[in-house]
Formats: C-alpha cells, sequence, structure tokens
C-alpha cells in the first residue's frame, strides 16, 4: 500500500470542498453518477467494435446502495473502469475547467447561488463524506486497485478485488453536526428526489433498493393488511432532455443541462429545440451562450456539436455539423440515421449529415434572426460576445457564407447613437440618399467629430461608425445590400453637392489654381495631390488617401504585415469656402513666407484629423508659437 499526496491545487480545492459551508451540497450526487455514465458510455462505445466487452447495451446500469446503519453510499457503475495510473492520474488532479472555475469562485467568495451549476467533480464527494474509497477494475484488466482517502492527507492506492469491469464509489458520509444533516443522504427520499432533479435524463438505469408496500394476499377481505418487501427501483427516466417534448421540458431544465453539459455558470441567452423527420430525421438541442469561453478565440477551440446516434454519443465536437462562422452554438444532435460505429472519416462524407449540418445552419440563422427582431437586449449581449465571428464569417471564403451572415450584422450608427442592422440603416435611409455610408476609426465619437461626417449629417444621411478591424472588409466583401452600395466616407467623393454647387466649384477651382500649386510645391513629397473640395462644411482641409485604401486599412495592413509595402499617398483636400484658406490666399500675394507657414499648419491640422502622426511634432509646435507671437 502506498500513500500519496494531491497535487498542490487539488489540495486547495479539496480542502474548500471539506470546509465549505456550501449549500448545494448535494449536488456531489449529481457529480458521482455523471463520472459513472460517462465510464458507461465509454465502455459501450467500445463494445461497439469489440465482441469481448460482453455486456449487452441494456446491462449497463449504475447502481446506488445505501447502508443506513454504516452510513455508507456508494455509487457503482459497470464501465469503463480506471487502471492504478489513471487512479492516480484521474482523482489526484483537477482536470475540469469547472472545477477550476468553482474554486476561484469560493476563494473569492461570490456568487455562491450560481455556484450549484458549476460541474465540479469527483471532489465534490467530499462535501457529504469524511471518507472516499473507490474500488475499480479496468475492462480488459484482470487486477482491480483500491483508492482510498479521507481528502485532508492524500491518498493510498493498493490492490482489490472487483468481479468485473466496473467503479464502486463509497462514500462514508459525515456525522450529522449542529447545522448539517448529512444523514439525509442515505434517505431513499432524499436520493430519489436528487436523482430526478439532476441526473433524469442519464441514459442508463441508475438503480436502488427501494421498500415498497403492498396488500398482504392471504389477510380476509374485509379487513386489508399491508406489507412491507423491498424491490429494485430505477430512478431516472433516462430519456435524454433533447428526446423529449418541447412542451414538457421547464425552462429550468433547459438551462440546467446547458450549464452542467457545458461547464457554463451563465445562463444561455437562448435554447433551439428542433426536430425533423423526412429524409433525415434528427433531435437537436442547442444554445447561444452569453459570453464567449476564454479561449474562444484561439486557434485550438474545439468547435462543433456533441453527435449522438440512438442516445449514444459518438462525438464530442462535431466540426461538421455548424459552420465557422455559427462556431459560438454550444449543443447535442441526435440521430437515429447515423450508423454507430461510423468513423470520423466517413462522418465527413456522410450524405445525412451533410443534410443535418444544412438544416441546423438554417435554423441557427432564423433562431438568431428572431433574437435580433425581438428580443435585441438579449441579441445585444450575444452580439457583444460574437459580433466578431460573424463579422469574419462574412468576410471569409471571399463572402461564400454571406448569406447566413449579413443580416445578423450589427453597426454602431452615428444618428441614433447605438448599434442597427444593414437592413434597419436601408429602411432608415433619407429622401435621395443612395448609398451605405461609412467610416472607421478608433473611436466613435471622435469619428463623428470627422467633417465627412457632419457634412453627411448636414444632409441629413446616417454614417456607420465601424471601430473594428474586420469592419471595413464587409462593405468590400457585401459590394452592395439590398441592392445598396457602399461609400466609405474617408476615401471616396460625397457627391453631395447640388448641380449648381459643382458648377460653383469649377469655377473656383479656375480662380485658386495658383494657390493649389504654390500649396503643393510647399508642402513637396509630403503630399501627392492637392485639390479643391466641395463637401467640407465646417473645416479648412482633409487628407484623403490616394489609393484608395483608408488610412485605418493602412494602419491595419501595417499591424499584420509590417515589411509590406504601403502605398500611403496622401491628398490634401482644401475647403475653397473656408476663412482660413481664404487668408492663405490672400497672404500669398503680400507674405509668400506666412503662406507657406499656413500651408504647413493646414497640411499638419489634416493629419491630425485622420489620426495620422505628424512627421515632426515639435515643428509644428513651433510653428504654431511663431504664428501667436
Ligand atoms: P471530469 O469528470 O470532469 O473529468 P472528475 O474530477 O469528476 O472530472 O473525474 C476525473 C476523472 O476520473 C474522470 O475524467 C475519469 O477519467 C475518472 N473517473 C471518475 N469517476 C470514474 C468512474 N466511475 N469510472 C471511470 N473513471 C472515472
Amino acid at each position: 500500500m502506498e500513500k500519496m499526496q494531491f497535487k498542490a491545487e487539488s489540495q486547495r480545492l479539496l480542502d474548500l470542498m471539506i470546509n465549505s459551508i456550501y449549500t448545494h451540497q448535494e449536488i456531489f450526487l449529481r457529480e458521482i453518477i455523471s463520472n459513472a455514465s460517462d465510464a458507461i458510455d465509454k465502455l459501450a462505445y467500445t463494445a461497439l467494435t469489440d465482441d469481448k466487452v460482453g455486456v449487452s447495451r441494456d446491462k449497463f446500469a449504475i447502481t446506488v446502495t445505501r447502508d443506513k446503519k454504516a452510513g455508507v453510499l456508494t455509487v457503482s457503475d459497470n464501465g469503463i473502469g480506471m487502471t492504478r495510473e489513471e487512479m492516480e492520474e484521474n482523482l489526484g488532479t483537477i482536470c475540469k475547467s469547472g472545477s477550476l472555475g468553482f474554486k476561484q469562485a469560493m476563494e473569492k467568495n461570490e456568487e455562491i447561488d450560481i455556484i450549484g451549476q458549476f460541474g465540479v467533480g469527483f471532489y465534490a464527494a467530499f462535501m457529504v463524506a469524511q471518507k472516499v474509497t473507490v474500488i475499480s477494475r479496468k475492462y480488459g484488466q484482470d487486477t482491480a486497485w483500491k483508492w482510498e482517502s479521507d481528502g485532508a492527507d492524500g491518498y493510498t492506492i493498493e490492490q482489490a478485488n472487483r468481479d468485473a469491469a466496473g467503479t464502486d464509489v463509497i462514500m462514508q458520509i459525515k456525522p450529522d453536526t449542529a447545522d448539517d444533516n448529512f444523514s439525509r443522504f442515505l434517505e431513499e427520499y432524499e436520493i430519489r428526489m436528487l436523482v430526478k432533479k439532476y441526473s433524469d435524463y442519464i441514459r442508463y438505469p441508475i438503480r436502488m433498493e427501494v421498500s415498497k408496500s403492498r396488500l398482504k394476499e392471504d389477510a380476509p377481505q374485509d379487513k386489508p393488511e399491508y406489507e412491507s418487501y423491498t424491490d429494485v427501483d430505477t430512478l431516472n427516466s433516462m430519456i435524454p432532455l433533447w428526446q423529449r417534448n418541447k412542451k414538457d421540458v421547464t425552462e429550468e431544465e433547459y438551462e440546467g443541462f446547458y450549464q452542467e453539459k457545458f461547464f457554463d455558470y451563465v445562463k444561455p441567452l437562448r435554447t433551439i429545440h428542433s426536430s425533423a423527420e423526412g429524409t433525415v430525421s434528427y433531435k437537436a438541442l442547442m444554445y447561444v451562450p452569453a459570453k464567449a469561453p476564454f479561449d474562444f478565440y484561439a486557434k485550438d477551440y474545439k468547435r462543433g456539436l456533441q453527435l449522438y446516434s440512438a442516445g449514444v454519443m459518438i462525438m464530442d465536437n462535431c466540426e461538421d455539423l455548424v459552420p465557422e462562422y455559427f462556431q459560438f452554438i454550444r449543443g447535442v444532435v441526435d440521430s437515429l440515421d447515423l450508423s454507430l460505429n461510423i468513423s470520423r472519416e466517413m462522418l465527413q462524407h456522410n450524405r445525412q449529415l451533410t443534410i443535418i449540418a444544412k438544416n441546423i445552419e438554417k435554423k441557427i440563422k432564423s433562431e438568431l434572426k428572431a433574437m435580433l427582431e425581438t428580443e435585441r437586449e438579449d441579441y445585444e449581449k450575444f452580439y457583444a460576445a460574437f459580433g466578431r465571428q460573424l463579422k469574419y464569417g462574412t468576410v471569409a471564403d471571399y463572402g461564400a457564407h454571406k448569406e447566413a451572415t449579413q443580416d445578423l450584422l450589427l453597426f454602431y450608427s452615428h444618428k441614433r447613437g447605438k448599434l442597427i442592422s444593414l437592413a434597419e440603416y436601408v429602411e432608415a435611409m433619407a429622401e435621395g440618399q443612395e448609398k451605405i455610408y461609412y467610416i472607421s476609426g478608433e473611436s466613435t465619437q471622435r469619428m463623428g467629430k470627422l467633417p465627412q461626417v457632419q457634412a453627411l449629417e448636414q444632409k441629413g444621411y446616417d454614417v456607420l461608425l465601424f471601430t473594428e478591424d474586420v469592419d471595413e472588409f464587409i462593405p468590400r466583401t457585401l459590394m452592395t445590400y439590398l441592392e445598396k452600395s457602399f461609400c466609405n466616407a474617408a476615401t471616396e467623393d460625397l457627391d453631395l453637392q447640388t448641380e449648381e454647387q459643382k458648377q460653383a466649384l469649377e469655377e473656383k477651382k479656375t480662380q485658386m489654381e495658383g494657390l493649389l500649386t504654390f500649396v503643393k510645391e510647399t508642402l513637396g513629397e509630403a503630399v501627392q495631390e492637392v485639390k479643391l473640395s466641395g463637401s467640407l462644411c465646417t473645416v479648412p482641409a482633409v487628407m484623403t488617401p490616394g489609393s484608395g485604401m483608408s488610412f485605418e486599412m493602412e494602419k491595419y495592413m501595417k499591424r499584420v504585415n509590417p515589411d509590406m509595402p504601403i502605398p500611403g499617398s496622401r491628398i490634401l483636400e482644401l475647403n475653397p469656402e473656408h476663412p482660413a484658406v481664404q487668408a492663405m490666399q490672400s497672404a500669398m500675394v503680400g507674405d509668400t513666407q506666412k503662406a507657406r507657414d499656413y500651408a504647413q499648419l493646414l497640411c499638419c491640422q489634416a493629419l491630425l484629423m485622420a489620426d495620422l502622426p505628424l512627421e515632426d511634432p515639435v515643428a509644428y509646435t513651433n510653428l504654431v508659437c511663431k504664428l501667436m507671437q
């Protein structure tokens, strides 16, 4: 017999469990039963391809045994079992992210109420037991092993006996204290209730010996007598939630299932329970989570739905069931049409699966759309967590999936000061407005003050303010939305003038030709061109890109690929109506140096407004000071 210590992290979790004044102690049973069910799943899966397993599907079961006198509660399964090494590895370490989340929350003493939702794992047994013994025999091995621990000072492992593969978790229940009635966990009623509450849909029967009473047969008819006897009952209904009728499932059951299955302590925003019959038949239970898992945007995030065939899980993360742009959806799909021992490779080319995936995609889209239309607040929560994913999905593969995602996008509306969809933008377009205007930058507040945005606002046109890197790729990918084309207000000609105004601008151009040449000469290589613009109402000058690629896009390109040569050419556009420009023109006649200073100044100001760096901020400051003196 060997005595061993828990790994440090695990020991701390154990201490919390043992000493917790935690109100959800009862979940220990759920945890132990769910481990038993997982272990049976594994053996059932093995049995699909291995004739030697010898347990037929209807013989798999979980057994709960109560010994009230000894104060012992045992949960046994005939699942895959554990080797000695596995016992050490699995029962000596925290494995699950749920356990870690639980520990963190407990340490911070926060939100004790939601903690009942954590999957805390095997250690939960120590909330109610002073000693836990695990006897397990791995399928295919002759020896069984016994693991034992009182939580506090490590655990021991020694050889043991067990007739067949499987595991017994034997819990010596704590004695009752002044505030805690632990012995209730040995009562038939309590166990029955807990199994119904937490483990009803476990696919294998959870059996327990129970006492019943019946009419005594030989009692006289006028004086019926009762006798008690024991019987073995199956405590759970075994029908997975997704197989049940929608109307028979409560909101709590849906949420509880989600939180337990996907280790999330936040309730989902929406539950999608659907089924299909016809060319393929399947049941799907899917959820829209409220927040992204911490690793959601990481490369190795495992997307996909759990795939079941007739109640047996055949794949944990079946990627082929949900497209990448909907990879935030969690859930299960169960279909009778898939053969049980289908391999991963074969699944990819499975026609049934392709049809199911197509249906599921449509369903998800319509549910999200319904949410956008009728549950806006929830949708915005969802969008804050996963909107980026939808945007990436829209631009991926040159827009091949835009039909599925474009209607679900939201952008910040300058006019309304909130997020709106493209459809809402188009619907509210002003008279005479032909295009969907957008501009990108770092903050919506700053963008709102830009001259281009101001000019559009004066016309009564709304502008979508883009703040994420991926945003600008969207109009480039979509090209049009509801037959309206997009216009980047920072790079394209806004074309807001009337014919007369255009005429007047042409005349101005002839008058100011000398000034334009002068400014270009003064600024030299800093700008590619100097021209007049008719759409700047509030400022003297703006800088626009000469390449068609917006400055924001240039910045983005530089960030992702620093070596890429960026065209970086700039055009200075002057507002002929602005007093400052007119002052420059007057100075050009009498005081050329002053006019040059003005040209430099306007150029710097235009760079600042475009959020571009000044070549020489000190020179700029000196210039301003010189003009002030
Ligand atoms: P989790 O179930 O999330 O992995 P647990 O702490 O509940 O975390 O269990 C740790 C591991 O111990 C399980 O993953 C499993 O490998 C093993 N285990 C627990 N109970 C059993 C059991 N009844 N039969 C076989 N293996 C088990």
